[in-house]
């Protein structure tokens, strides 16, 4: 089975959610908040990729031209031109923010942005993309941006499958020592980052290996309540949702 992190945790989420998108391929409506955190992705992308010093001549990129690179590469797809205008202003906020905090006196390009990945979990294979790969001392560091409103709890961090994923391509298709993992919230401008020491590569494999197989008997497709379900695409078709 080919898998990728999103796969693996939207079927962890909700089976009934997972069968309508991966096997059924409803198409469904686009998501404004998609082009925001694509357009902050894709300005830090440029920014890190040391294209941008390379183009202007700077040994470093300034916070005017990291705004200049989202203005550049800003997605207005799902907005009205009222939204768009508001939403670019949020995002150039929230990167001002983030200049301040990570680049202004720390910036050096990243090793690599948006590198793609895969590799074997027994007779699965993983695939993915990862926002940037960083040195780190003497190893390199994984970086995720995400864009949420509130932090999730450190537990929920800590299960989820996506760093050690991205550990496993670094450590395995890149052949690099990975020395640090962490998620930069950008609404919140703060980093959290964590021990690599605790990652077993063998039982990370192992847990996707059993989804994989959870995934490849599961017939009911069951819908399974979640913190999502709020925005949700099938939620008025779902009894679950609806009887909550
Ligand atoms: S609303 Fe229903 S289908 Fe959607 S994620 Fe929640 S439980 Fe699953």
């Amino acid at each position: 089975m080919y898998l990728s992190y999103s796969k693996l945790s939207a079927y962890e989420k909700c089976p009934y959610s997972y069968r309508k998108v991966y096997i059924d391929r409803v198409k469904t409506p686009y998501k404004k908040y998609f082009s925001f955190g694509h357009s902050l992705h894709a300005a830090l992308e440029d920014f890190y990729s040391g294209r941008l010093a390379y183009w202007l001549g700077l040994k470093k990129p300034t916070k005017e031209n990291l705004i200049a690179a989202l203005r550049r590469r800003w997605k207005s797809e799902g907005y009205s031109p009222e939204e768009s205008a508001a939403a670019f202003e949020e995002g150039r906020e929230l990167l001002e923010n983030y200049y301040e905090v990570f680049a202004k006196d720390n910036f050096t390009p990243a090793w690599r942005v948006e590198p793609h990945f895969s590799f074997s979990a027994g007779r699965h294979q993983v695939a993915g993309f990862i926002d940037r790969i960083h040195r780190n001392g003497g190893g390199f560091e994984i970086i995720d941006y995400k864009t949420h409103r509130r932090i999730p709890e450190k537990e929920t961090l800590e299960r989820d499958l996506q760093l050690p994923i991205y550990y496993i391509g670094c450590t395995e298709y890149f052949r690099k020592k990975i020395t640090a993992v962490s998620y930069i919230f950008l609404r919140h401008a703060k980093k959290v980052s964590y021990d690599v020491s605790r990652f077993d590569i063998e039982k990370i494999k192992q847990r996707i290996g059993l989804i994989a197989e959870r995934m490849a008997r599961e017939s009911d497709f069951l819908p399974r309540r979640n913190s999502y379900c709020g925005s949700c695409d099938f939620k008025n078709e779902c009894g679950v949702f609806k009887s909550s």
